[in-house]
């Protein structure tokens, strides 16, 4: 038994627990006691108060009420108007997942209906949100987990062992060490290893899907990468330049942990069940199935933000809003005890959008910030969003005014929801004549997502949808087009606004709308994403105006606008507004993500401007950290 549980109970008085074990990073007791259970006077938080650790005290599996009983129970106990809707048990754990419309009401006033249940049926309950908009991805990751329920208790143990079971690895000195497996000054492709002596981290594992076959994955064949030695996987947001190699790690053997937030995990597994039928498409080889998607989830361990956990005995992480995606997070790793301290900005955007709240800038601890520079060049400072949005609501008139059709081509995360809450609000306020706005499959589906989690929205959205009850989502202009009879009708049609994927013209139906939409020269197609080299998108915001697709020429005589101003990534003033703002303040900064003179150009800023060390390396370069 690892020394922690032992060290755990000697806290209690002896014979009180039955059974010891790990969840990842927090300890689990279970105990044959009922009044200990109901009432441990404080001993629980004794040991969390000494240890520092999360320490979760539930009943043996053996004096839980039965199945049957505990959900008549619960029904009775739950107000109606909190729509319960499912109520699953996972009887090893002892633990009862109640699915519901309204979680405050099933929670109760201080979680009084909550300890009524636990009182009544010796259950821990545990509440989760049914989204509005229905999502069949979150009903099959909730599914996998639960028909995994078994698997899942003994991988949470294993990690919980690899934690706090001693070094595996020999040190004879102190070090940290960073290696650019992708995103080397370069968008696309993020990958970065993080070594110590005794730990083995990846940072995202994403795919460049502009590049060609051999610069599109990252150098997962670099000499120090070795996938039977790495220890977690750490992912800051969904996007597949970040995300989508993760599910081919799993197919490559990797059994350990992946940490992301929960909305990150949905649209993870989203994305990458669509990255399958693109690639199928384009008459490319899959890398992966939707089995290796099943891993993916299986292993994914959930944090919340500011949740401290430890992934290996000397690498802790915590996780902070990045305001990119929902749920996106930058990623502070405390190395060594306390040796060195660390933040992975990811992508990030460092003012509030109209979804989401800004970046964090605020850590206990930091010595060293990796950042990306999307938008890093002097020439890349954004106009402000507000002029941004003027601009999209003047074409959007202008070509409705026109009989002409809007299309806007995004990702399908983020930026398709900002600009669906622009909408929104414009047609609201009138800004906007109505016409029917056109929400492509997978943009819906992602959407349905973020009405899941509607914790991770900005406050001002938050307010409306637990004070108010409106959620922008749910607004009757939106009409989700899922099948090829709905999109040939919206091609057909009169005037409207159509958001679909990719936001590059990289595959997916945004190619499609184009394709029909490019002739005429009343439509208009506004860019609000970044473009990827060598991109469809590059070459026609660029002004190309013949394309030759699919050895047909398409000639381009729509409008074609691009507005860098939405961008979820921080512009060129955020980027030195965050350095100047971060506290406490890093000795040393390192560039990625961004083009290699963009990259530069901020290396050099932040140098002369902060007076700290900077480094832009590129793919297979390594930085020793410490
Ligand atoms: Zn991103």
């Amino acid at each position: 038994m690892p020394d922690i549980l032992e060290e755990v109970l000697k806290f209690l008085p002896e014979k009180k627990i039955s059974i010891s074990c790990f969840e990842g990073a927090n300890i689990v007791l279970y105990t044959k006691d009922k009044e200990f259970f109901l009432d441990n006077k404080g001993a629980i938080k004794e040991i969390v108060d000494s240890i520092k650790k999360r320490v979760e005290l539930r009943a043996d599996p053996s004096i839980i009420t039965d199945v049957e009983k505990a959900e008549a129970k619960i029904k009775e106990l739950v107000d109606k108007e909190a729509g319960l809707s499912k109520v699953t048990f996972d009887p090893q754990r002892a633990i009862v997942i109640l699915e519901v419309e309204k979680p405050g009401l099933a929670i109760g006033r201080e979680g009084e209906i909550l300890k009524e249940i636990k009182k009544e049926t010796l259950w821990v309950p545990v509440v989760r949100r049914t989204p509005p908009i229905r999502s069949t991805v979150i009903e099959s990751i909730r599914h996998v987990l639960y028909e995994n329920n078994d698997y899942r208790r003994k991988f949470l143990n294993k990690v919980g062992q690899r934690i706090y079971g001693g070094w595996i690895r020999e040190k004879k000195h102190e070090w940290i060490r960073l290696t650019f497996l992708g995103a080397g000054r370069q968008v696309g492709r993020s990958c970065l290893f993080l070594q110590t002596p005794e730990s083995r981290v990846l940072l995202d594992c994403g795919v460049d899907v502009a590049a060609d076959e051999d610069e599109r994955y990252p150098f997962l064949d670099a000499p120090e990468f070795d996938i039977k030695e790495l220890d977690a996987v750490i992912l800051t947001h969904p996007h597949i330049d970040h995300s989508g190699l993760i599910p081919f790690l799993y197919r490559m053997g990797y059994k350990g942990p992946l940490y992301c937030t929960a909305p990150t995990r949905d649209i993870a597994a989203l994305l990458a069940l669509d990255f399958i039928g693109v690639t199928f498409k384009q008459a490319r080889k899959a890398l992966f199935s939707s089995s290796d998607i099943k891993e993916m989830v299986k292993h994914t361990i959930c944090l919340d933000y500011e949740e401290v956990t430890d992934v290996t005995p000397d690498v802790r992480v915590t996780l902070y809003p990045a305001g990119h995606t929902i749920g996106s997070s930058l990623v502070h790793l405390h190395i060594g005890n306390g040796l060195h301290n660390l933040v992975y900005s990811g992508d990030f955007k460092f003012l509030r959008s109209r979804l989401l709240e800004k970046a964090s800038a605020m850590f206990p601890r930091l010595e060293t910030l990796i950042i990306e520079s999307t938008y890093g060049a002097k020439e890349d400072t954004l106009p402000p969003r507000e002029e941004c949005e003027k601009e999209m609501i003047a074409i959007i008139n202008e070509t409705i005014e026109r009989n002409g059709k809007v299309l806007l081509p995004t990702l399908g995360v983020g930026r398709a929801q900002e600009n669906m809450l622009i909408i929104e609000r414009c047609m609201r306020e009138g800004l906007i004549k109505q016409v029917p706005v056109y929400v492509q499959g997978l943009v819906w589906d992602i959407t349905a997502i973020h009405t899941a989690y509607p914790d991770f929205l900005n406050l001002f959205i938050r307010k409306n949808i637990f004070h108010r009850d409106e959620n922008p989502f749910l607004s009757p202009i939106f009409k989700r087009v899922g099948s090829q009879t709905e999109q040939q009708e919206v091609i057909n049609g009169g005037p409207c606004i159509v958001i679909a994927t990719s936001g590059m013209l990289q595959g997916g139906a945004s190619l499609e709308y184009f394709k029909h939409f490019a002739d005429n020269p009343k439509n208009s197609m506004i860019f609000t994403s970044y473009q990827g080299k060598g991109s469809l998108g590059q070459r026609v915001k660029g002004g190309e105006k013949e394309i030759l697709m699919d050895s047909e020429v398409v000639k381009v005589a729509m409008e074609v606008h691009a507005i860098d101003g939405l961008s979820a990534h921080a512009g060129r003033g955020e980027l030195l507004r965050y350095l100047y703002e971060v506290e406490p303040k890093p000795k040393k900064v390192i560039i990625n993500h961004g083009e290699s003179t963009k990259c530069l150009e901020l290396a050099s800023t932040i140098h002369k401007l902060n007076g700290v060390e900077t480094v832009a390396p590129r793919n297979l370069e390594a930085v020793r950290i410490k």
